[in-house]
C-alpha cells in the first residue's frame, strides 16, 4: 500500500522532471524584462544540457524570440550544425505554431513540454504540427511534465500584471 498523497509512479514523465526544473528556472528569468515566463532547454543525445532559452520578446523587441527558438538556435550553435538529431527540447509550455515548426525543422528526436496551451498550442491543443503524418520528421512528444508548476508560473504572471 502506498501512503496517502503519494503520486502514482509515472515512468514516462519522471525521467524528464529534472530537465523541466531547469526549464522552469529559465522561465523565471523572463519575468525580469516583463516577458511571459516560458523557458526551454535542449539536451544532447547523451542527455547533457547544451542550451537554454526564455522568452525575450520584450527584452529584445523580436517577435520570434520565443524560448524554444532561442534554445534551438543556441543548441545548433553549440553543436555547429542545424540538424539536432538525437536531441530533446524540453519546454514549460506547449509550443506555438512557429515553435512547433522550429521543432520539426531542427530534427530533434523528442519534444517534452509541461503545460498545455489551449489558446495557441500547436503540439496537440489547437493543431498538432509536430505529429502531422504529412511531414517526414515527427518527434516523439511527451507532455504534462510538471504541468502544474509550469502553468502556475504563467497564471501568477498574468494575475500580477
Ligand atoms: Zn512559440
Amino acid at each position: 500500500m502506498l501512503p496517502p498523497h503519494t503520486p502514482a509512479p509515472d515512468p514516462v514523465r519522471e525521467p524528464w522532471r529534472a530537465s523541466m526544473r531547469r526549464a522552469l528556472d529559465e522561465a523565471a528569468r523572463a519575468a525580469g524584462s516583463g516577458d511571459v515566463p516560458v523557458g526551454a532547454v535542449v539536451l544532447d543525445p547523451a542527455g547533457q544540457l547544451i542550451a537554454t532559452g526564455h522568452n525575450e520578446r520584450e527584452a529584445t523587441g523580436d517577435p520570434t524570440a520565443h524560448a524554444e527558438v532561442l534554445a534551438l538556435r543556441r543548441a545548433a550553435g553549440r553543436l555547429g550544425a542545424w540538424r539536432l538529431t538525437g536531441c530533446t527540447l524540453v519546454v514549460t509550455l506547449e509550443p506555438c505554431t512557429m515553435c512547433a515548426g522550429a521543432v520539426v525543422q531542427s530534427r530533434v528526436d523528442r519534444l517534452v513540454f509541461g503545460a498545455l496551451d489551449e489558446k495557441a498550442g500547436a503540439a496537440g491543443s489547437l493543431w498538432d504540427v509536430v505529429r502531422d503524418r504529412r511531414l517526414n520528421h515527427r518527434p516523439e512528444v511527451i507532455h504534462g511534465v510538471l504541468a502544474e508548476e509550469c502553468a502556475g508560473l504563467l497564471t501568477a504572471f498574468f494575475r500580477d500584471r
